[in-house]
This record gives C-alpha cells, structure tokens and sequence, in this order.
C-alpha cells in the first residue's frame, strides 16, 4: 500500500498520531511493564517513525536480567517502521516511507572513529532513536523519535522486501563487521561455535565470503539450518572440534574461531583450536567484569590473537542493505516468533531460554502494513 503523499511535519491524514502510545518501560532489574507514555515530540531535524517490528537481543536481555543500568528506560533498537512526521528541516524522506533504524551512529571524525573503532566513538554511544526516557531509549515503543546525528543510519526498504527483513540490518551489520575484523581469505576455514541467530548470520556471512565453515551446537536443528546456509561440516559439541579442526585443516588448526556464545571455557579452548597467527573472535561475552584463564604464551609465541567485535558499523550500511535486501543473505529463515509488544516479556523469555525450533524471537511494535511482506 502507497499512502499518500503529506506534507512535512504534518501527519499522513489517514492515520492520525495520538498524543499517548504504549512502550515497554524498564523499571529495574527483570521489570519491564507496559506503560503509557507520550509519543515523543520531534524538532526540526528529526522524523517520527511508527515503529512495525523490533527484534530481542541479547544484549537488551543482559541489561535487564542484571539490572545493569539504570532505570527507567525502554530498551530495543534492532527496528523498522514508517516515517509518519518529519520535522521541517529534514530532507531526502517522504511520510509513509518504510525505514530500517540503526540507534547508534558515529561522528566520523574523532580520535576513534578515524582508527574505525566506531563503537568507541562518544556520538556512537549516544543513542539517536528514542521513545522516551532520554537519553538512554529505546525502539519497544509504538513511536520513536530519530535525532539527527541519527537520520543517516535511516535505512529505505525497498517495495519488495518486508519490515521484518528491515528490522535484521543491524544484527546483519554487526556480524559483517566482526567478519571483517577477521580478515580471512577465500578458502580459509573457520570454526562457528553456537549456530542461534547471530552464529547462523556468521556462517551464512562466511559462505558467502568463501570461507570454508565448521558450525557447532547442541540442537540438531539449528545445525540442518546451518547446513543449508552453507557449513562445510556440522558439529553438535565443542567437545569434538578439535577433531573436526584436525581433520578439516590437515592438521594446521582453523584460521578463526567465532564465539558466538558466552562460554569462557570454550574461550580457553578455542586457544587450541586455531592455528598460529589465527584469531579467536569473542562476539557474546557482553558483560564485564569476567576473567578467563587463557595461555598467554600461544597468544604471544603462537601469535594466536584474542579479539572483539561489538556492535555495528556504519561504513558497512550500504553492503549490508544490499545483502538482506537482494536476499543473497535471506534473513527471514532465522525469524521464527512474532509477539505483541504487551507480551514482551513472554518474547525476551523465549530469546533467552530458546527451544529447539525457535531462533530470532522479533516483537510486533503496532500493526502496520508490510511487517511480513
Ligand atoms: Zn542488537
Ligand atoms: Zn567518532
């Protein structure tokens, strides 16, 4: 559906904009209700976005179960939805445009942001799309305001594809920008440990950069999935990768090991898995304050790197637009659980205590047309 065309700063004249909406508001640690709030005001720089769909994350899930910030707030931001007002200043959209949102956007210029450490950058850690309880909102909100430092992380979606596919760019950017930081080669192989959401994106990023890919997980399921993105081998425990390194590298070790889990011990073993000079890329431990006994000798004599990769990077946008968008990278494969935003809870449970079927687990913000298709 088309809606018609509106002026900036107005709304479109069929779907009128309430004063109040309903947002998921977090209260303290393991608390999030759903409250009445203002639908956020916009200035002059800024666009109004009904927000369709928003994916869980993880890292949301860790803030709320360990009450490590502070409240109130409301969480969310991997989203997509619909320009409904724009303020006068703001070009190059229209009302009834559909929008992937990226919440965090680096400046470009500073100290960090030149030695590409974006996620380091004081303009990145701000977050540029709020539904209130500024600074620090969120996207589980049925209006969000996008500041603009933040209206280039604005996204298009194109006719053909659907809010829910939109709403993957982020997690999607995220991981392209781990696999750069790996710096592999074609034919190269690499070990995935953990084949949920982000791990399968690894594995499917990896083929489609010809890289050879061993997946690990518990869940049969999870790992015929991993086949089909494209894993040379599957491995249902970490228990026998160094096996399946032997035998996959003749011996040499993998040239990477992902974790795309947070368990420290395979952070140790990952050590002996990988081959000298290779990199063991750490992408879920998302809490501070660990300590992890590794060899700092194969680190120094083996050269064995110990990296990070967190959050996403801006320079990466158009690829990976065209990745999810062309479907080269189908992402709706990994979609599995759509609830209302009055059951978040019941959605942020099932992201963190997945079954054996259930992969990304995404919230229905407000029902808008173009979620699925
Ligand atoms: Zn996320
Ligand atoms: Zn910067």
């Amino acid at each position: 559906m088309t809606l018609p065309p509106a002026q900036a700063g107005r709304p479109a004249p069929d779907k009128p904009i309430p004063t109040e909406m309903w947002a998921a508001v977090y209260r303290g640690k393991d608390t999030v209700g759903i409250e009445r709030v203002p639908v956020p005001a916009i200035k002059g720089g800024e666009i109004l976005v009904k927000v369709g769909v928003c994916g869980v994350c993880p890292t949301d899930i860790k803030k709320i179960r360990h009450g490590t910030v502070e409240p109130p707030r409301i969480f969310g931001h991997e989203t997509a939805g619909t320009v409904v007002r724009m303020g006068a200043l703001v070009r190059g959209f229209r009302i009834g445009q559909r929008v992937a949102l990226h919440h965090h956007v680096p400046c470009l210029k500073c100290h960090y942001c030149q030695h590409r450490s974006f996620a380091q950058c004081a303009q990145y850690r701000k977050t540029g799309v709020t539904g209130g309880f500024e600074p620090s909102g969120g996207v589980y909100a049925e209006y969000v305001r996008v500041l603009p430092f933040a209206l280039p992380g604005a996204v298009k979606v194109p006719a053909q594809n659907s809010l829910l596919e939109a709403a993957m760019l982020e997690p999607v950017n995220t991981v392209l920008k781990a696999v750069r930081r790996l710096e592999l080669r074609p034919g190269d192989r690499v070990a995935v440990v953990g084949q949920g959401p982000i791990g399968l994106l690894f594995t499917r990023i990896l083929r489609l950069s010809k890289v050879s890919v061993v997946a690990a997980d518990l869940v049969p399921r999870r790992l015929a999935l991993s086949k089909k993105l494209g894993a040379a081998l599957t491995v249902q425990s970490g228990d026998v990768l160094l096996q399946a390194a032997q035998s996959a590298t003749r011996g040499r070790g993998f040239d990477a090991v992902v974790l795309a889990v947070s368990s420290d011990a395979m952070v140790v073993k990952a050590q002996d898995l990988v081959r000298g000079g290779g990199k063991i890329l750490l992408f879920s431990h998302t809490l501070k304050g660990g300590a992890i006994g590794v060899d700092p000798g194969k680190i120094c004599v083996d050269e064995k790197a110990l990296i990070g990769s967190y959050s996403s990077d801006f320079t990466l946008q158009r690829e990976v637009a065209r990745l999810v968008f062309s479907r080269a990278l189908d992402v709706r494969v990994l979609v599995t659980d759509l609830f209302p935003l009055q059951r978040i809870m019941e959605a942020i449970g099932l992201a963190e205590t997945p079954t054996e079927a259930s992969l990304k687990v995404m919230v229905e913000v407000s029902t808008t047309n173009g979620i699925w298709s």
